[in-house]
């Protein structure tokens, strides 16, 4: 177990990390959600040891291990930005971190074969030893940096948008590949992301990020059908957020989040019998494929969105700038305290 507890981080000015508390279990794929500037870098950086935090601490199993230096903890990182050595060979790149390892180098030329090969294996780059690290693709090469980090047989694993630098469909696959080669090696690994979809569909847990704290974490179901706070919602990109004095009903919640598919439209007047009711404007449609999205603007100024899968259409026509009654049963929604 590798718990974070308050744990502050400072630039100058800068509040990267705010009192953040997460626990990573034992062998679990831990998905770290956050938009860009949230803190997500920081937290890997700190776990590795690269720096240590102002306040808080973190521990490995039951030792705090603040002081401890980098090489030391048995964590293996996995930059954003990964760099192979260019003039070595794929197979001499994995091995490097064995040979050169702090604790217990490994010198012997056939151990050090054999452990290479079989991380080789690991990532489904059986046979590509020989090759030459300039030779090899994007995702082949992330494969090998990846199999750089784990022929060090580390606790745990910190991956920072490794699939960053990747098109869409080698990312997707990546995924899959990741997720079975942790469960391969029964560790855990920290996976940071700023995509929603990769985070849910990976994470055995997920941890929202949001300006330095934690502001939910959970199983991703729980996640995506129960955000807690308006914060944790939006890192979604699945939930309307809005003032419920735009609703033409007074609720007690200040707060409110429907899911985009879960909303209907009605003319003004029209919204059936008990559900509520949210008067907004229609301003334009998109398609995207199997889907098509359509946006309105309420009264408290916020964007609605409305999905329709295209295979059960549901929705009347619309007339863009024309008022409808955006509307959904009271139990699909989520009340949240405080200030929109
Ligand atoms: P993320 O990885 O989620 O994009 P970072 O952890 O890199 O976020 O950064 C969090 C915040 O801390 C940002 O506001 C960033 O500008 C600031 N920050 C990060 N590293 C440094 C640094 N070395 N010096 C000054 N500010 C930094
Ligand atoms: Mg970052």
């Amino acid at each position: 177990m590798l718990p974070l507890s308050r744990v502050t981080r400072r630039y100058g000015d800068t509040l990267a990390l705010e009192g953040l508390s997460l626990t990573v279990p034992d062998d679990t794929y831990v998905s770290l959600l956050g938009a860009s500037g949230s803190g997500k870098t920081t937290l890997l950086r700190l776990i590795a040891g690269f720096e240590a935090p102002d306040q808080g601490a973190i521990a490995m199993n039951g030792q705090v291990i603040d002081a401890m230096p980098p090489h030391l903890r048995d964590i293996g990182f996995v930059f954003q930005n990964f760099a192979l050595f260019p003039h070595l060979n794929v197979a001499d790149n994995v091995g490097f971190g064995l040979r050169h390892r702090a604790v217990s180098p490994v010198a012997n030329a056939a151990e050090v074969n054999d452990r290479v090969r079989a991380a080789l294996a690991l990532v489904g780059l059986d046979g590509f030893g020989h090759r030459a690290a300039s030779a090899i693709s994007g995702g082949q090469r992330q494969r090998v940096a990846l199999a750089r980090t784990v022929v060090t047989e580390p606790r745990s694993v910190l991956l920072d948008e490794p699939l960053g630098a990747l098109d869409a469909n080698l990312r997707a696959r990546m995924c899959d590949e990741l997720r079975a080669i942790r469960e391969r090696l029964k560790i855990s690994f920290l996976y940071v992301t700023g995509s929603e979809t990769e985070a849910l569909t990976m994470g055995d847990l997920v941890a929202v990020l949001s300006d330095g704290k934690i502001v939910q974490s959970g199983p991703p179901d729980v996640l995506f059908n129960r955000p807690r706070n308006a914060d944790a919602a939006r890192h979604l990109n699945a939930w309307n957020i809005f003032d419920t004095r735009a609703l033409d009903t007074t609720v007690p919640a200040p707060q409110m989040a429907v899911r985009f598919e879960q909303i209907g439209i009605a003319t003004p007047g029209r919204a059936p019998r008990g559900h509520l009711s949210l008067p907004a404007r229609y301003l334009a449609g998109e398609f995207n494929g199997p889907t098509a999205l359509h946006f309105f603007r309420a009264a408290d100024d916020s964007l609605v969105q409305v999905v329709e899968h295209l295979s059960q259409p549901r929705l009347p026509a619309m007339t863009e700038g024309d008022n409808y009654h955006l509307h959904f049963a009271p139990d699909l929604a989520r009340e949240f305290p405080g200030a929109p």
